[in-house]
């Protein structure tokens, strides 16, 4: 069996729309549409065994993705991440378990493979012919190379100062690369006027139903990896926020089907404090947020002013019990030495905020020594060695 996908549901009203068609946000309310699956039909016919027996990349799911037609997977061996436990900083920090999710081993380096993959594979299968990719950066680098592999034409849109990487990895992948002066959020304008000028699909996060489907797969992986358990916490650096928002799906999809028990983990979302809008919405008991003004960080993916899916991103915390707190640039940067240090794994600073995070909330006694504790690093360090040069001590700069 391939797709169990019924049909599409607005998360603000619960209309419905049919999977089937090219949707981008709900007619109804203007807000983000979610993949519904027929979970009843496939608690009857399937079970959680037969994923292990797969390839190990996200679309060993295929059930819980969106694409109904093996053929039209546009793939590069997405998913499959090792979830690594990291031994030593668990005994440094006088924990019991605790594990890094190595997203850094996706293609282009980042988990925006998962959901680039998944939006790309579901809109070419729709007959989508070309796309638009406002990005801060690795966003871009996905859809370039998945366009590329699709063999569909993409117009990535990133800011001026987006990692050297971001840049040449597009260009070498064949997309065509428009820098502009500004943030994101003013890419992603650019993007969808092009998109609208030139009738081509515009892949910003979470307006279109189909990233959150594949960024969900690391939550369905960290379940089975866990011997399909739930981590009691996952600390997440939050940009435009579609692994929190995944995730939370995947699990509740999972217990629904009855393939897990037990209550989703706290999710926890640690932004820098140049660029807190989440943070600032979730101590002020708001439901959403207000766009940030004049957003600097050195973690790129996390300089997202205004995310458009803010209300699923509170929602998922709150109804987690989880938290979201801001953390100090420079803090970030040491905990990239640290985490490599540590664990020989070179981490992006977006992914070493997590650990920064991690020790503040151990600090305050918000998380325990007990708990089961999963650091999500978003993508590899090896995509910013410019800022790394500038981690190093001195005296060993190459
Ligand atoms: C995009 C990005 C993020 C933020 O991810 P969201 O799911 O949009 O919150 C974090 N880390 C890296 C490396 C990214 O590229
Ligand atoms: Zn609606």
């Amino acid at each position: 069996m391939f797709s169990y996908i019924d049909h599409l549901e607005c998360t603000q009203c619960g209309n419905t729309y049919p999977h089937d068609q090219i949707s981008k946000i709900s007619d109804c309310c203007g807000k983000v549409l979610f993949a519904r699956y027929d979970l009843p039909r496939l608690r009857r016919e399937g079970n959680r065994d037969v994923f292990a027996s797969r390839d190990s990349n996200m679309w060993r799911f295929s059930e819980l993705m969106p694409v109904t037609e093996h053929d039209h997977v546009v793939t590069l061996g997405e998913g499959g991440t090792p979830l690594l436990a990291a031994t030593n900083l668990q005994k440094k920090l006088g924990l019991k378990s605790l594990y890094i999710k190595e997203e850094g081993l996706n293609p282009t380096g980042t988990f925006k493979a998962r959901g680039i993959s998944a939006a790309v594979s579901k809109a070419a299968e729709l007959g989508i012919t070309g796309f638009t990719m406002p990005s801060a950066g690795n966003a871009a680098g996905a859809a370039a190379a998945y366009c590329a592999r699709a063999a569909r034409p993409v117009k990535v849109f990133m800011p001026q100062d987006a990692p050297p990487a971001n840049k040449k990895e597009s260009v070498m992948a064949g997309s065509e690369l428009n820098l502009v002066d500004g943030l994101i959020s003013d890419a992603g304008r650019i993007a969808v006027a092009v998109a609208e000028e030139q009738d081509l699909f515009d892949l910003s996060t979470l307006k279109e139903p189909y990233r959150a489907e594949g960024k969900k797969t690391m939550g369905l992986e960290i379940a089975m990896q866990l011997g399909w358990k739930m981590p009691d916490a996952i600390i997440y650096p939050t940009g435009g926020g579609t692994g929190i928002i995944g995730m939370y799906k995947g699990f509740q999809e999972l217990l629904e089907l009855g393939w897990i028990e037990g209550t989703p983990p706290k999710f926890i979302a640690v932004q820098p404090t140049g660029c807190q809008p989440i943070v600032k919405a979730f101590n002020d008991g708001a439901d959403t947020a207000e766009p940030w003004a004049n957003a600097t960080t050195v973690a790129d993916g996390l300089r997202v002013p205004g995310p458009f899916a803010d209300y699923l991103i509170l929602k998922a915390i709150r109804e987690t019990g989880g938290t979201a707190l801001a953390i100090e640039d420079q803090d970030m940067v040491d905990a990239m030495y640290e985490i490599a240090t540590e664990e020989g794994i070179i981490a992006c600073p977006e992914g070493a905020a997590t650990l920064v995070g991690l020790k503040k909330l151990l600090e305050q006694g918000f998380l325990g020594a007990d708990e089961t504790i999963v650091l999500l690093n978003t993508g590899s360090g090896y995509k910013y060695l410019d800022l790394i040069r500038t981690v190093m001590p001195s005296s060993m700069q190459t």
